[in-house]
């Protein structure tokens, strides 16, 4: 449960019904209109006023005793070829990042789940920021709500792919995942949500038994240890021979296919030779390959393959049997990548400009 001053107004926002009948039942009212102030908050109602089935009395308590949480929105990018725009939210010296695509199957929100990110991805704009803090359950709602909002369409698949490292945040996660998934809200289906992680093991089994219905991803990059150390901190402690284990063990499991987002980075994993261990490692597994020409942040010094390139190693990965597809690029005319808005906002210190 949340910590509150004395005199501090409770927010809303990332409360389960539960919990929303019980503030209801606090405030003196009927357990049933918790329900109703949770299905209003899920609509993305701003104020009580817009509560207009509630008694005017009770949207007069309401407005003393709660406040519906929000963030400030501090710069909207719009890419004029595909619609996808980015929002970053927060204040100067924080920030976040939630990217809005189109897709011939639905809207789909990118979401962050950290101010920032711990796991140092050598490619990544996220990690050059440092990490600041974990998101609450409420800030990731908050992002689908503003994001609809801006946009006046509705979000219905999530990605956990933003700012973040999801399984280092994971009682907010699931938390949020369930506050989506609540059918007296927004009652999106599981298999609407893609959670990704850079490979923390333990925390994959538990999501794996919690959530056997949301899409995993795992952001592989690299298929031997060394290499992929050097890339990513965090095989150090979770390397690929367990991670992969882990992963095969959870398609057993869950009976779902697992995705493995593999960036192509120009002349460090995108040779032949890289390309058949990766084949050699994933056959037989229930899995998709998805490839990425990485989107090359300034700083890192590495550049993505070309997409020529890329639908050649796709091409040689589904010759091995192995379902590959090269990840439409969206929103290379602004700065798409994990982490790059905010990381360019630093580097100028520019200010909104929408
Ligand atoms: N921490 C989680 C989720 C956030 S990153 C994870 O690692 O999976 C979402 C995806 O974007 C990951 O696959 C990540 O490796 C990738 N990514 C980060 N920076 C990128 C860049 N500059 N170009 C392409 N992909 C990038």
């Amino acid at each position: 449960m949340e910590t509150r001053k004395a005199g501090e107004k409770r927010d809303l926002l990332g409360m389960t019904i539960e919990e929303m009948k019980a503030f209801a039942t606090e405030l003196g009212e009927k357990p049933f209109r918790g329900k109703q102030i949770f299905q209003w908050v899920h609509r993305g109602a701003a104020s009580f006023d817009e509560m207009t089935d509630l008694p005017k009395k009770l949207r007069e308590k309401l407005e003393k005793e709660a406040r519906i949480g929000s963030l400030a929105l501090l710069e909207v990018q719009e890419d004029p070829e595909d619609g996808t725009r980015k929002f970053l939210f927060g204040t100067a010296e924080e920030g976040i990042e939630s990217v809005f695509m189109q897709y011939s199957y639905g809207n789909t929100l990118c979401v962050s789940t950290q101010m920032g990110c711990r796991m140092g991805c050598r490619f990544c704009a996220s990690a050059l920021g440092g990490f600041l803090r974990d998101l609450t359950a409420g800030e990731m709602l908050a992002q689908v709500l503003a994001a609809e909002r801006q946009t006046g369409q509705t979000i219905n698949h999530i990605v956990l792919m933003g700012m973040g490292e999801p399984f280092d945040n994971y009682e907010n996660v699931s938390r949020f995942l369930r506050l989506m998934h609540a059918p007296e809200g927004r009652n999106m289906s599981w298999r609407h949500m893609t959670v990704s992680t850079s490979g923390l093991i333990p925390v994959m089994k538990r999501f794996g038994e919690d959530f056997p219905q949301v899409n995993l991803a795992i952001s592989l990059h690299r298929i031997d240890d060394e290499a992929r150390s050097q890339l990513m901190p965090v095989n150090r402690k979770y390397p690929v021979k367990e991670l992969l284990a882990a992963a095969r063990q959870y398609t057993e499991k869950t009976g779902r296919r697992i995705t493995f987002e593999y960036a192509l980075i120009r002349g460090e994993n995108d040779r032949p030779e890289d390309v058949s261990s990766l084949c050699a490692a994933l056959k037989g597994m229930l899995c998709h390959v998805n490839l990425i020409p990485l989107n090359s942040v300034e700083e890192t010094g590495l550049a993505g393959s070309s997409r020529k390139r890329a639908g050649e190693i796709a091409k040689q990965l589904e010759d091995a049997g192995i379902p590959a597809t090269v990840r439409r690029e969206l929103g290379t005319e602004i700065d798409g990548a994990c982490g790059q808005l905010r990381l360019r906002r630093g580097r100028t210190g520019d200010k909104l400009n929408r």
